[in-house]
């Protein structure tokens, strides 16, 4: 049972090391490199009337965020539709579409409003349906990424921890398991009854 649980914490740390990396990778990255990664689709529901549908991930500045975008857009015209439509770029085939590109550098990467919500670097906004933002029927969602980063370090931290009290306990001949100096009883702990390994 006992070597069953050091087995699964052991994984549990492996684990917490492999997802720690890459979002401390990530993390320094934010800080130079603001990206914004956008899967969406556009549709011309009749000759004046477009559908967006997004959703749009960006870091920047330690923030991660989360946008997601849904909603119309209304042409004055049928005209001005094809032309807008035109050299706006998209396909308009309702499919969804990848875009990778590099953003304004701010926390999170997305435009932030003033009615957002925000608490320690958390940052939460409803986004209404306007003429300036037709397609923003939705919602973004900020979280720094100190949170993760951590998370991901509690485990390897505690492993580090117990490896450097069980070796400092073990150069001054203490019990591994509760500290007790055995220096008088080599064999076996008085303390808590743990026999040591042999050196
Ligand atoms: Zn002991």
């Amino acid at each position: 049972m006992k070597r069953f649980r050091r087995w699964v914490f052991n994984g549990l740390v492996t684990i917490s090391v492999l997802l720690l990396l890459p979002v401390a990778v990530l993390f320094v990255r934010s800080l130079f490199v603001t990206n914004l990664i956008q899967v969406f689709r556009e549709n011309a529901i009749d000759t004046r009337t477009d559908y967006e549908d997004s959703f749009q991930f960006s870091m920047g500045l330690g923030g991660l965020s989360f946008e997601r975008g849904r909603g119309e857009r209304k042409f004055s015209n049928a005209y001005t539709a094809s032309l807008l439509r035109k050299q706006s770029g998209y396909s308009y085939d309702n499919r969804y579409h990848v875009n990778w590109t590099n953003t304004r550098r701010a926390y999170g990467g997305i435009i932030n409003g003033s009615r957002s919500f925000r608490f320690l670097g958390f940052r939460w906004r409803r986004i209404a349906q306007t003429p300036n933002e037709p397609f923003s029927g939705g919602f973004d969602i900020t979280i720094p990424m100190l949170l993760p980063l951590a998370i991901f370090a509690i485990l390897p931290f505690i492993f580090l921890r117990n490896r450097f009290i069980r070796t400092s306990r073990s150069e001054d001949n203490l019990c591994l398991a509760c500290g007790y100096d055995l220096r008088a009883t080599p064999d076996r702990c008085p303390e808590c009854g743990t026999i040591p390994p042999r050196k």
